[in-house]
C-alpha cells in the first residue's frame, strides 16, 4: 500500500478492512495509540487483528484524522484483508458511530446478576410473558432474543441468555454485541459474588451498566443497604454524587419497569448506537441447532447492514443462503436491519454461539471460503497464541496486547485487596497490571472464559482449578499460574512488567546428516562433507555431534556450503559442507543433528 504520510485533518484513503497495523503504518502513527483508542470504544483488538473501514473511521477521527473507504474494494470478497476480517472477530459494537450513512439503531441490552435475583423473570416482564414457565412447561423453542417498545415508541433489543457467562463467552469470541447491561441485583441479598463477577465482567467489556435493584416489593427488602454497597464495587449511584444509574424495580409487579427501559435509553443515547442499513449485513449468531425439518436453524442478531432473505452467508465454518427469515415473534421477514434479532434456515451446518456471520456475493463464494476456513482450521491455524506472563511484555511491546490483564483468584478474603494494590502498583512505564477481577474462590470456567475476552492471565493463590477450567484453558490456550506464597506472585510480575522473566526454549530437530568425508583448510578448520538424510539445514540451525550414539560436541553453524558457495539451505538428499562453531574434530561416520530453539515461554 504506496500511501503519502498523512498529516492530521488530511483524507485518506484506506481499504473496506484492514489490519490495526496496517491502519497504524498508513496513519504513520503507533498500533498501540490505536490499540487504546479502540479500548476506549470498546473493541478489544490485536495489532494483526482486522478491522472493518467503519471502525477505522471513528478510532481515526479520534485522533484527528480523515478516512475515506476506497469504494472499489468494497465488492471485492475475495480481498485478504476482507477474508481476514472474517477469519477474525472484531467487535462491532461501536461501528459506525459517526459515519455519515449510519442511522441511529435500537441498543442491544443484556441482562446479568446473582442467580435468583430475578434476571429470568425481568425479562419475562419486559416481554410480558411467561418465559420461566415456558422452561418449566419443557418448551425448548425459543429465540434468544427479542425487542420490546417503550411508552414513547421507541425500541430496545434484548438479549434473554441472561448470565455473565454467555456474555463473556461471547465476547471470548470476539462478538461483543451489548450496547448497554442490566445489572439486576436482589434488594432482600444485596451484593452477591455472581453480582461482582457480573460486574468485573461488564467493566472488562467496557459496557455501560444500569443497577436494577429488583424485588423491592418483598418484606425483607432492603433498598439502602443495596446502594450503599455498590462503591464498594467503584459504582458511585448518582444520589450519592456519582455516575452509576441505579433503578428501582420489581420485575413480578412491574414496579419500576418502565423508568428501567428510559434509564437504559438514556445510558446508550450517550453511546449513540448507530449502523448502515444500506449495506450487507454483519451480525453475530446467538444460538443454533438442527431441527429435524428445517436442518441447521439460527437465531442471529444483525448488527449493521440489512439482511434479506435470499443473502448469501457465511458463518465459521457454515456456509449457505438464507431460505426462511422470522422476527422473534415467528412472522415471517424478508428484511431485517441493525439490531434486530432473527431466526435464520438456511446454513449447511449448525455454527457456534457468538460466531459471526457475513453476507457474500454468492453461495459459491461463501461456501469456497468456508473450506478454507476449515482447512485452517484442521492445519490448527485457528490464529489464536497463548498469552503467559512470560510472552506478555513481548506482546504489549509489540502492539499486540494491550496491557496486561490479571485476573484473580485467592483462598481467603484478607488477601484479595492488599494483592490486588500490590500488583496494580507493580506497574512500569509501559505496563500496568490490571486486575480486572478479583475473587475468593477456585479458579472456574468463567474465569477463563474472561482471560479469554480480556487476553489475559489467571493467577490462582491458594485455590483449586475446577476440572471444566483445566479443559476450556488447555482448549483456549489461557495460562492459570498456581502460587501459595504471596512473594513469589509479586516477584514474578514485578519481573514481567520489566520483561525479566527468563524465556523458556525447547528443542526442534530439523535435520540428520551423515559426515562422509572431512576436508581440513589449516589446522583449525574442519569442514563436515555431509549427506543430509532427512529434513533441511538452514545456516542458523545449531548443531549437534554424535559419535556411536554419544554427543560430543554442541555448536552454531559457522557456514553452509554447496561446492564452494555459501548456501542459506540445504535440503534432503543432498551434500553438503558444514562448519559448526568451534569444532575441528569431525570424522567420518559422525551424525550430526540439526536443530533450533523455539521459544515456548
Ligand atoms: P434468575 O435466576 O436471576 O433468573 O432469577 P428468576 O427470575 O428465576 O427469579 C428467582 C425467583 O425470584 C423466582 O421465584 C421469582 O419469582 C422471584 N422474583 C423475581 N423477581 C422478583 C420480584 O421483583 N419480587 C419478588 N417478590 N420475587 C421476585
Amino acid at each position: 500500500m504506496t500511501q503519502e504520510t498523512p498529516t492530521e485533518n488530511s483524507t485518506v484513503r484506506i481499504p473496506t478492512a484492514l489490519a490495526v497495523g496496517e491502519l497504524a503504518e498508513i496513519l504513520n502513527i503507533s498500533a498501540i495509540d490505536i490499540i487504546k483508542e479502540l479500548m476506549k470504544n470498546g473493541v478489544m483488538a490485536n495489532v494483526n487483528q482486522v478491522i472493518d473501514f467503519d471502525t477505522a473511521a471513528i478510532v481515526a477521527t479520534d485522533l484527528g484524522f480523515e478516512l475515506e473507504e476506497e469504494t472499489d474494494e468494497i465488492n471485492s470478497s475475495e480481498s485478504s484483508s476482507k477474508e481476514q476480517l472474517t477469519a477474525q472477530n472484531t467487535s462491532l459494537r461501536i461501528l459506525e458511530k459517526e459515519n455519515t450513512n449510519s442511522l441511529p439503531r435500537p441498543p442491544v441490552v443484556t441482562v446479568l446478576g446473582h442467580v435468583d435475583h430475578g434476571k429470568t423473570t425481568l425479562l419475562d416482564r419486559i416481554r410480558l410473558t411467561n418465559v420461566v414457565d415456558a422452561e418449566a412447561g419443557g418448551i425448548t423453542q425459543h429465540i434468544g432474543a427479542y425487542q420490546t417498545q417503550t411508552n414513547d415508541g421507541r425500541t430496545i433489543t434484548f438479549i434473554d441468555t441472561p448470565g455473565h457467562e454467555a456474555f463473556t463467552e461471547m465476547r471470548a469470541r470476539g462478538a461483543q454485541i451489548t450496547d448497554v447491561a442490566i445489572i439486576v441485583v436482589a434488594a432482600d441479598d444485596g451484593l452477591m459474588p455472581q453480582t461482582r463477577e457480573a460486574i468485573d465482567h461488564v467493566k472488562a467489556a467496557a459496557v455501560p451498566m444500569v443497577i436494577a435493584i429488583n424485588k423491592v416489593d418483598v418484606e425483607n427488602a432492603d433498598v439502602a443497604r443495596t446502594k450503599a454497597q455498590l462503591p464498594e464495587v467503584d459504582l458511585i449511584p448518582e444520589e450519592f454524587g456519582g455516575e452509576q444509574v441505579v433503578v428501582e424495580i420489581s420485575a413480578l409487579d412491574g414496579t419500576g419497569i418502565e423508568e428501567l427501559l428510559e434509564s437504559v435509553l438514556l445510558v446508550s443515547d450517550l453511546e449513540e448506537p448507530k449502523a448502515n442499513p444500506n449495506k450487507p449485513a454483519i451480525g453475530v449468531i446467538l444460538e443454533a441447532s438442527n431441527d429435524r425439518h428445517k436442518g441447521p436453524i439460527a437465531t442471529v442478531l444483525v448488527q449493521t447492514g440489512t439482511l434479506h432473505q435470499g443473502d448469501a452467508i457465511i458463518s465459521g465454518l457454515s456456509s449457505g443462503r438464507i431460505r426462511t427469515m422470522s422476527d422473534y415473534s415467528g412472522n415471517r421477514i424478508e428484511n431485517a436491519g441493525p439490531s434486530t434479532p432473527i431466526e435464520i434456515t438456511g446454513l449447511n451446518s449448525v455454527p457456534p454461539a457468538g460466531e459471526r456471520f457475513e453476507v457474500r456475493d454468492s453461495e459459491k463464494l461463501a461456501k469456497r471460503e468456508a473450506i478454507d476456513r476449515q482447512r485452517d482450521f484442521e492445519a490448527g491455524n485457528t490464529g489464536r497464541e497463548t498469552v503467559t506472563l512470560d510472552s506478555l511484555f513481548g506482546e504489549i511491546h509489540q502492539g499486540n496486547i494491550e496491557n496486561m490483564h490479571i485476573i484473580l483468584k485467592v483462598d481467603v478474603h484478607g488477601s484479595l485487596e492488599p494483592l490486588v494494590q500490590t500488583l496494580e502498583d507493580l506497574n512500569e512505564e509501559n505496563i500496568a497490571p490490571r486486575v480486572i477481577h478479583a475473587s475468593v474462590g477456585s479458579v472456574n470456567e468463567s474465569d477463563v472464559q474472561l482471560a479469554v475476552a480480556s487476553q489475559g492471565i489467571i493467577i490462582g493463590f491458594n485455590v483449586q482449578i475446577e476440572n471444566g477450567a483445566h479443559l476450556l484453558a488447555e482448549q483456549e490456550k489461557v495460562e492459570i499460574r498456581e502460587y501459595s506464597i504471596i512473594y513469589d506472585i509479586v516477584q514474578d510480575i514485578t519481573q514481567a512488567v520489566q520483561g525479566l522473566l527468563d524465556p523458556i526454549f525447547e528443542e526442534e530437530q530439523d535435520a540428520s546428516v551423515e559426515v562422509r568425508q572431512v576436508f581440513r583448510k589449516g589446522r583449525r578448520n574442519a569442514i563436515a562433507g555431509s549427506y543430509v538424510r532427512d529434513g533441511s539445514i538452514t545456516r542458523s540451525s545449531k548443531a549437534r555431534v554424535l559419535r556411536d550414539g554419544n554427543v560430543v560436541y554442541e555448536g552454531d553453524i559457522l557456514s553452509l556450503k554447496r561446492f564452494e558457495d555459501d548456501v542459506r539451505e540445504v535440503n534432503t538428499g543432498q551434500e553438503c559442507g558444514i562448519q559448526v562453531d568451534g569444532f575441528n574434530e569431525f570424522e567420518e561416520g559422525d551424525e550430526i543433528i540439526i536443530y533450533h530453539l523455539k521459544q515456548i515461554r
